[in-house]
């Protein structure tokens, strides 16, 4: 479900490329009006730059409307930068413009949009123009340093490619692992619902045999054979359903001793390198001697996953999460507080419902996990938010016995 309020529906990596983007030809139109030029070359290089900038601007607007045509407007983008730069490089100094520059990050930014394997075939494309971008120039320049420097191209790109692949595949990995837990979740929901109505059947069942065996004077073999048969049938409908929840039973009660502060080190310390990309910090005041938790460890690994996620997801321009642990007198509390959008009045009342997302490719499931898993162990969880400050969740949980 997607909240009404949501004007804007940008995408961050599409947001941050047009932001490079706008830098790069900002900075080349600083250089235009300060570089030492012959006027009419200056007022050449000015227009053709402005023009550059109105285009990108169309291109940018074009990506934040149409995101499904992302790759397409994108490849487009990468064929237009190409003949934009095959032009501004031989009027700028050939092999030795600063502009060849330019090649670098059009390797890096489109190898990080199409990921790893693509980014082998933009290495090649976007070297070779940039090599023969200026065809009378290659003679100034040895063949040794031609072949160093689209090297360097092709490492960064393979480079940026496999960090997108990385980042993506940790992405997939996190909402697999809340499908599959959510789907676990509902198949014992559905064991549980399907058990009561079973019981009845076969109680109901023996009664109605009872019943029969009662006539007299009346054949009632074919009955008695009808009654065995759905008897025989409902206790196998009954084995499956019993086998199930006592899987789910067992799995739930595995190892249940977890080191809160150890496993919040290590969860944060995992975390860090992806937050710090994306202008977040951590704080983090976890209290001396905290007894354990009565929780299964990886159980507690994925609420507290499921909790972080919702906060970088709610700070796209970068923030603080303060994660915090303190003993109380009947359990371990966990509290983690971002600087993030915050949740409207309305929508908090609902975050702990299962598929309620405003968000596009939400699951709607982390913080529904979060709580069975919680209430499971014997704890409670609460949310409070205010929007545009930031959003607390809290978590208690029961002490090892
Ligand atoms: P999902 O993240 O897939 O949308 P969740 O169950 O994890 O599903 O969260 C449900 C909704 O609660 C989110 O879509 C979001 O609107 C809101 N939410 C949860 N945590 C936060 C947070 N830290 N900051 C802002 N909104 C949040
Ligand atoms: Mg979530």
């Amino acid at each position: 479900m997607k909240s009404e309020k949501q004007i804007f529906n940008i995408d961050p990596t599409d947001f941050a490329f047009a932001l490079v983007k706008l830098l790069a030809v900002f900075g080349a139109m600083i250089w235009g009006l300060y570089h030492p030029m012959s006027p009419s070359a200056k007022l050449f290089f000015l227009i053709l730059i402005g023009f550059y900038f109105v285009y990108n601007l169309a291109l940018y607007l074009c990506v934040f409307k149409f995101a499904d045509k992302a790759p397409k407007i994108y490849f487009f983008e990468l064929l237009v930068d190409l003949i934009f730069l095959s032009v501004i490089v031989p009027m700028t100094g050939g092999l030795n413009s600063t502009f060849t520059l330019g090649f670098f990050l059009l390797a890096a930014i489109h190898s990080f949009y199409y990921g790893l394997f693509a980014s082998i075939g933009i290495a090649l494309l976007v070297s070779g123009v940039y090599i023969f971008s200026c065809p009378h120039c290659l003679t100034q320049i040895h063949w040794t340093d031609i072949s160093l420097r689209a090297g360097f191209l092709l490492l960064l790109a393979v480079t940026m490619g496999y960090l997108s692949e990385r980042e993506r595949r940790m992405h997939r990995q996190l909402v697999n692992a809340e499908q599959l837990a959510a789907m676990g979740l509902m198949s014992s929901q559905i064991a549980h619902a399907v058990r009561n109505p079973l019981s009845t059947i076969s109680l109901s069942t023996e009664l109605l045999a009872d019943e029969i065996k009662k006539c007299r004077g009346v054949d009632t073999r074919e009955a008695e054979t009808l009654i065995g048969s759905i008897m025989s049938e409902v206790q196998e409908v009954n084995d499956v359903v019993e086998e199930h929840l006592k899987f789910m039973r067992k799995s739930k009660s595995e190892y249940r001793n977890s080191d809160v502060n150890a496993l919040l080190d290590s969860l944060i310390k995992f975390l860090e390198k992806e937050a710090s990309h994306k202008g977040i910090s951590f704080l983090k005041e976890l209290e001396r001697n905290l007894p354990n938790a009565r929780i299964e460890e990886s159980r507690l690994r994925q609420i507290m996953l499921n909790i972080m996620r919702n906060s970088f997801e709610a700070m796209p321009a970068g923030g603080q999460i303060r994660v915090y642990t303190k003993k109380e007198k009947d359990g371990v509390e966990i509290t983690v507080e971002d600087t993030g959008v915050g949740i409207s009045r309305e929508n908090l009342r609902r975050v702990f419902e299962p598929f309620f997302t405003t968000k596009d490719v939400g699951t709607g499931l982390g913080l529904y996990i979060a709580r069975d898993m919680v209430i499971t162990a014997g704890g409670g969880i609460s949310c409070e938010s205010k929007v545009n400050k930031g959003t607390k969740v809290k978590i208690r949980l029961p002490f090892m016995s």
